[in-house]
C-alpha cells in the first residue's frame, strides 16, 4: 500500500505537485489521470524515492523514503522507457539490474518471457521499437517481483495487441493482490483498466474515488 500525506514538490516558484494526500490500496488497479504537465510522473518519481519531495511524504508499505530508491524488490516502475542504454541487449540490461539488485538470475528469462521478448532479447535496445521499449521498462518492473507496481503511461507507443495485453497483466497483478498504481492523460484508457480513479490538475487532487462513482455521476 501507498500513502501519500502533503506530498509536495517544488521546482523553483513552481509547484509540480501540491499537497498531495491519499492512499493506494493493494489488490486493485488505481487510475492515475491527469492532463500532461499535472505532476503525474513527478509523484511517481517521488513514490519509488527517486526525487525528494520538498514537503509532505510517501510511505510504501508505512516505510517512509530513506533518501536514495526502493529496492526494485519491493516497488517497481516504469517510469521512462527511454532510459536504458541504447548500445545493450535487453537481457544485458536486465542482467545487470537483476545482479545489482540481489536477484535471481532466472527472473531475467521468466520477465522476458513474460513480456514477449525473449526472441529478441539478444537485439540491442537501440534498435528496439517504442513499444519494445515499452515492454522492456515493464520486464524491469517485474523484475524484483514487487508488491507495489508504477506505470507511468503504459500503452504509450504498444500496438493494439500490446494494448490489450497491459491491461490484462495490469488486472492480474492486481488480482494477485499486489498495489497497481498506473498513469494516463486519457480517461477511456482508466475506464477500461483502473477500478479507482484519482484525479490529479496543476499538482492538485480533484477526484479520489471508486470509478463505477465517477462514471455514475457522469
Ligand atoms: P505529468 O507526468 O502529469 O505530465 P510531470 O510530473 O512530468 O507531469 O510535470 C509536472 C510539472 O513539473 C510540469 O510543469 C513540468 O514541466 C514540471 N517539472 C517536472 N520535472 C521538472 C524538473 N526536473 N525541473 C523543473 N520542472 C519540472
Ligand atoms: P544505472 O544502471 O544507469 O545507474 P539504475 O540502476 O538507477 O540506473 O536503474 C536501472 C534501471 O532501473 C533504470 O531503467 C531505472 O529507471 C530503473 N529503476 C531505478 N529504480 C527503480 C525502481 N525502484 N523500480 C523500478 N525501476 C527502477
Amino acid at each position: 500500500m501507498i500513502t501519500l500525506r502533503g506530498l509536495t514538490k517544488r521546482y523553483g516558484d513552481k509547484t509540480a505537485v501540491d499537497g498531495l494526500s491519499l492512499e493506494v490500496a493493494a489488490g486493485k488497479v488505481t487510475g492515475f489521470l491527469g492532463p500532461n504537465g499535472a505532476g503525474k510522473s513527478t509523484t511517481m518519481r517521488m513514490i519509488v524515492g527517486l526525487d525528494h519531495p520538498s514537503a509532505g511524504e510517501a510511505l510504501v508499505g508505512g516505510r517512509r523514503y530513506a533518501g536514495m530508491p526502493r529496492p526494485i524488490r519491493e516497488v517497481g516502475a516504469l517510469l521512462d522507457a527511454g532510459s536504458v542504454h541504447p548500445g545493450r541487449s535487453a537481457r544485458a540490461h536486465l542482467v545487470a539490474m537483476a545482479r545489482s539488485n540481489g536477484i535471481p538470475l532466472a527472473r531475467v528469462d521468466k520477465v522476458l518471457g513474460l513480456v514477449g521478448l525473449e526472441s529478441v532479447a539478444g537485439r540491442r535496445v537501440g534498435a528496439y521499437s517504442l513499444g519494445m521499449r515499452q515492454r522492456l521498462g515493464i520486464a524491469g518492473a517485474l523484475l524484483g517481483d514487487p508488491g507495489v507496481l508504477m506505470f507511468d503511461e503504459p500503452v504509450n507507443g504498444l500496438d493494439p495487441d500490446g494494448v490489450l495485453w497491459v491491461r490484462r497483466l495490469m488486472r492480474g497483478l492486481a488480482a494477485e493482490g499486489r498495489t497497481v498504481f498506473v498513469s494516463s492523460h486519457l480517461m477511456s484508457e482508466m475506464q477500461l483498466t483502473a477500478d479507482r480513479l484519482v484525479v490529479l490538475g496543476r499538482g492538485r487532487l480533484l477526484t479520489d474515488a471508486p470509478m463505477a462513482e465517477v462514471i455514475a455521476r457522469g
